[in-house]
């Protein structure tokens, strides 16, 4: 049992409140025409969503409104119509709500608007038509025959037919999945246009910041360079200039101590200059010297002159002595008498006290020279005597003379002596000044020598000083176009080589150059937005893998939902073939019925995919207008050959055999497939007794699977039914609703 009850209240003739059980797998209605049977087959339809006002026998929303019955009264009428269809869940045929009981209503208002509640809860009637499609309760209300619609099935285009036992086979469910799934992929192609609209849309951008962020990179890159160039060459520049610096302080220190050294020698040098003036004096000195020396030569020179006329006139006495003497040779033999003799050695020996040889000689001569002159003739002998008297003065003038004379020569040597000291002495005087001279000379020459290396020194410090402050301007230049990491060194070996030196330099400005040129600047914001951009191409990118990835499984979920559709399709229609046979030959005591799949016209195929179109409409509100193409040009044909008849063609059945076709038909369907409920609305009105009897049969046999409410006016259905519901007409036309006996029943059907 699937249905618990039904509650109709305001709609149409059902003016108050009225409630039927489901209590039984059958369930008759019954009564007399115009007593609004029909409005309980059509409160079912109402509640499940019918959405067609005229298959509910309406023109608007508000004919399915109670009206106020035959006074027409306006107090009277109902401004709502609400019916309420309560489903016993226990065996889930709702498996999705987890509730015993499953309460669905619909309310339609005056102003045409429509409620739909779900255990309570307003809804939409999307999902009530999902819902119900799940339950195999379908829109196209093939489980609900109303009056004289049993006819339908036959009268239906192929495809039409097609749609009605795809229904109630219920492929609907696998339809809706198939249409949600095309909606879906449509969804996603059309999010995957915007995503890919998205991706032109950045790429030249992207591009542009791409291309920015390589000069950035590239920048970088050479700025990295740079930095290592600069620290290489910082390293090597600042050690240079520390060692030059101590090299040239040190270069320097020894010239300056010479030129301190210098300095004081030229100092000393001109003190010994200047000491040097007493020479005047010295001159002086030798200027008396030298008259001394003159004088005693010239004292010599008359000494000489002296001595050589002391000499002439002691000749010229020895002359005369000697004279005498020849004359007195002759007395050479003349006798002296001893007495004589004694007396002279007598007087000699008084000369022993004469020191001097020469004078005692002289005296000796002199007194021999006496004793002779005495002993010879008298004149003779005095002049001898006087003669060598003479001689003996001068000897003793000339011995003095001698003796003055060595005396000057001895004083003449001693002056010599010391003029020759002297003049010595000035000498080498002269030569300490010479001395002096020169190194006062040579110190200067050598001053101007150590300033000139002194200079040069200090022009090379010049030049090193240019060189550092040229270093520093670097450090800062480098600084900003490296950035710090740039002028961060440390000295390690320095290098002599400054070509090396020179080459780097060249090499950093090269660099610098094209860093410049570069000209990639705002690093750091062209950087972010590149990686924006890109992550969010990249999450495009991404999102565009993940719709190809949706649109794949979509069209794959399609393709099987299809293959489903397909094979469920068919095997149903084999299935439902046996079934027609079998009703049908039941029906007609033999025969052949039988659904065949044909291809419509290409004509058809579009008028058909525009049913189809509107069907959809009607379930999705008009979404799924364009999938029509998907749903294949098959259409199902219906072929009978009546025993004993040549008939083949529906057309050509009697208003019976038509009846009889179409329940074979309905009934075929329905075993297959069984829905939840079946309500038949006087589908047995056009049969005979004999065949009333089979109907009978087969709805009791229906019901196994199937509850089923049947509204009838047949006898022999009405005994089938386990509950009756008797509708009459009371009071301002409203229909009443009883539960009634078999018997009463038949009364009531009357
Ligand atoms: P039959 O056995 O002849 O088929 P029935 O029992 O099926 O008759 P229905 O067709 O269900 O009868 O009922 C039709 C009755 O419902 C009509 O009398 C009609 O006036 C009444 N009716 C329909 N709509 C309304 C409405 N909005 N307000 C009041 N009465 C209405």
């Amino acid at each position: 049992m699937y249905l618990k009850s039904l509650e109709i209240s305001g709609f149409k003739s059902f003016a108050k409140k009225a409630t039927l059980h489901f209590t039984s797998p059958i369930t008759g209605i019954v009564g007399p025409n115009g007593s609004g049977k029909s409005n309980v087959a059509e409160a079912f339809s109402f509640v499940l969503g019918e959405q067609s006002i005229k298959s509910l026998r309406g023109k608007r929303g508000e004919d399915l409104i109670w009206n106020g019955g035959i006074k027409q009264s306006f107090e009277l009428r109902a401004n709502r119509a609400s019916v309420k269809l309560i489903f016993d869940n226990s065996r889930r045929i709702f498996p999705t709500i987890d509730f015993e009981e499953v309460t669905l209503e619909r309310i339609v208002h005056r102003d045409n608007t429509n409620e739909y509640l779900l255990n309570g809860s307003q809804v939409r009637l999307k999902d009530i038509a999902e819902l119900l499609a799940g339950a195999h309760i379908g829109a196209t209300g093939h489980h609900i025959i109303s009056q004289g619609a049993a006819d339908r099935i036959l009268s239906a285009s192929i495809r039409e037919r097609r749609e009605m036992i795809e229904d109630a086979l219920g492929l609907k469910v696998y339809q809706w999945k198939k249409l949600e799934s095309i909606r879906k992929l449509e969804k996603t192609e059309e999010n995957m246009k915007q995503v890919e609209s998205l991706r032109r849309e950045i790429a030249p951008h992207l591009k542009f910041l791409k291309k920015q962020v390589e000069k950035i990179e590239k920048a970088d890159l050479m700025r990295r360079e740079l930095i290592t160039l600069y620290q290489e060459y910082f390293a090597q520049e600042d050690g240079y200039i520390r060692s030059e610096k101590a090299r040239l302080a040190d270069e320097l220190a020894g010239p300056h101590r010479e030129m301190d050294e210098l300095e004081s020698a030229l100092i000393r040098a001109k003190e010994v200059l200047v000491t040097s003036k007493g020479q005047d004096e010295t001159s002086k000195e030798i200027l008396d010297l030298e008259k001394q020396i003159s004088a005693a030569r010239d004292e010599k020179d008359t000494i000489m002159r002296e001595l050589g006329r002391l000499e002439g006139e002691i000749a010229a006495g020895k002359r005369v002595i000697e004279k005498e003497i020849e004359k007195q040779k002759r007395d050479e033999f003349k006798t002296v008498y001893l007495k004589d003799v004694e007396e002279v050695i007598a007087s000699l020996e008084s000369f022993s006290a004469i020191t001097d040889i020469k004078m005692m000689w002289n005296e000796v001569i002199s007194t021999l020279r006496n004793f002779v002159a005495r002993h010879r003739g008298n004149t003779q002998t005095s002049l001898i005597g006087e003669v060598e008297a003479d001689g003996v003065r001068l000897g003793q003038e000339k011995m003095a003379r001698e003796a003055a004379y060595t005396e000057v020569s001895e004083q003449e040597a001693k002056l010599i002596r010391q003029y020759q000291e002297l003049k010595y002495s000035i000498e080498k005087e002269k030569d300490t000044n010479r001395e002096a001279e020169k190194d006062v000379f040579r110190i200067i020459a050598r001053q101007n020598e150590v300033r000139g290396i002194i200079a040069s020194i200090q022009n090379q410090q010049g030049a090193l000083v240019r060189v550092e402050e040229a270093f520093k301007r670097e450090l800062t230049e480098a600084g900003i176009m490296a950035g710090r990491d740039a002028v961060h060194y440390s000295i390690t070996s320095v290098l002599s080589d400054r070509h090396a030196q020179e080459e780097r330099r060249h090499v950093i400005e090269r660099i610098k150059i094209r860093l410049e040129d570069a000209g990639a600047s705002g690093g750091h914001e062209v950087l972010k937005e590149c990686r924006d951009t890109e992550e969010r191409d990249v999450f495009l990118v991404r999102e565009l893998a993940d719709l190809e990835l949706a649109r794949k499984e979509l069209l794959k979920l399609i393709t099987e939902l299809d293959q489903r559709l397909d094979h469920e399709f068919k095997s149903g229609i084999v299935k439902i073939n046996s079934e027609f046979q079998k009703f049908f030959s039941l029906m007609f005591g033999g025969g052949k019925a039988e659904l065949s799949v044909i291809t419509e016209s290409r004509r058809r195929k579009k008028s058909d995919a525009e049913d189809l179109g509107e069907l959809l409409r009607e379930g999705q509100g008009g979404e799924m207008a364009e999938a029509v193409d998907e749903q294949g040009p098959e259409g199902l044909e219906v072929t009978v050959s009546l025993p004993k008849k040549k008939v083949k063609s529906l057309m050509m059945l009697s208003g019976g055999e038509r009846a009889l076709t179409s329940i074979a038909l309905l009934f075929a369907v329905s075993q297959v497939n069984p829905p939840p409920f079946i309500i038949l609305d006087e589908t047995d009105a056009a049969l005979d007794e004999a065949n009333s009897k089979k109907y009978g049969d087969m709805i009791e046999n229906l019901s196994k699977h199937s509850q089923l409410i049947l509204i009838t006016h047949n006898r022999e259905t009405m005994s089938r039914a386990g509950v009756l519901y008797g509708v009459t007409v009371g009071a301002e036309g409203a229909s009443r609703l009883l539960s009634i006996a078999f018997e009463e029943a038949v009364q009531v059907a009357k």
